[in-house]
């Protein structure tokens, strides 16, 4: 596919369709793609977990998954690039994103996620990302009301991710502010809470691995911007750690939800580079829409 130097270079690697909690099939996020002027789309449904949840893709729909995409792949190789993905849950001792189940699939790329904070013995499992009630029943149950030790744990959890599993992008990698507004928790300037995501960034820093920048929560109204915030975002710069932006569309209008606005903040912060994944590798292009 040929850029002129006008074409805006538009591409999203965290799309959820109906194979997983998003709202449509696959083509329809093609459809939508092509009009609003994508380069390149990524699926990337929730992979299987060994455990029942209303929002990860169930195992026997994997093989339908991988044959859905890469036939679209091929049916619309003139008009875009589509890209075989998967976001895959770390839960420790029990599955991650280089887990040989998934690294045999022969997907395009993985993304790396910590959603489930409590790898319980008997379930259920809650998520960082949850309802309030089961967010405050954790915290209650889990860590004694003590939400520095949560948010370390979160922390802890991606750091193991990173050290154990390969992966091409670590999604949200600060979640927990949906339960943060206007630090109603914890202040995001404490320095505990500093030393956690700086030791998370120091961890995932040289191993070429990709932090996205993620508008889904932006879009959905649940936090102010993007995921990481802004604050980190300078630290990733300083890090040199590389960086892409996705939205975690759950359907095909969210494809472009906040794009211009995230890239308006990283050119803010000091990017002046982004990562796009063309012809199957990582490419490094200017941060704004050319
Ligand atoms: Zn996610
Ligand atoms: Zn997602």
């Amino acid at each position: 596919m040929k850029q002129s130097s006008h074409t805006p270079i538009l591409t999203n690697y965290h799309t959820h369709c109906s194979f997983c909690d998003g709202s449509s099939n696959a083509e329809a996020y093609i459809t939508a793609a092509i009009e609003k002027g994508f380069t390149g789309l990524g699926f990337s449904s929730h992979a299987p977990v060994p455990f029942e949840t209303s929002w990860t893709m169930k195992k026997e729909d994997l093989a339908s998954y991988i044959r859905t995409v890469r036939d679209l792949q091929e049916r619309y190789k003139d008009r875009i690039e589509i890209y075989l993905g998967l976001e895959i849950d770390y839960i420790p001792g029990t599955m991650g994103p280089s887990a040989p189940a998934f690294r045999d699939l022969g997907l395009d790329y993985t993304l790396g996620s910590v959603h489930f904070i409590r790898n319980r013995q008997n379930g259920p499992f809650p998520t960082m990302d949850g309802p309030e009630e089961e967010f405050m029943e954790v915290l209650e149950t889990c860590f004694d009301g003590d939400i520095s030790a949560l948010i370390s744990h979160y922390h802890s959890l991606i750091r193991d991710m990173v050290r154990e599993h390969t992966m091409d992008m670590v999604s949200h990698i600060d979640l927990y502010k949906v339960h943060n507004r206007n630090n109603s928790r914890f202040d995001e300037s404490a320095e505990w809470y500093k030393r956690e995501v700086l030791s998370t960034l120091e961890e995932i820093a040289g191993k070429g691995t990709i932090i996205e920048i993620n508008t889904g929560g932006w879009f959905r109204g649940k936090v102010d911007s993007v995921y990481p915030a802004p604050w980190i975002l300078k630290r990733i710069l300083a890090q040199g750690i590389p960086v892409t932006v996705n939205t975690d569309a759950h359907t095909p209008e969210a494809l472009d939800a906040f794009y211009p606005e995230s890239l308006d903040l990283l050119k803010e912060i000091g990017f002046t580079t982004r990562l796009v994944f063309r012809r199957g590798s990582w490419e490094e292009i200017p941060v704004q829409l050319q």
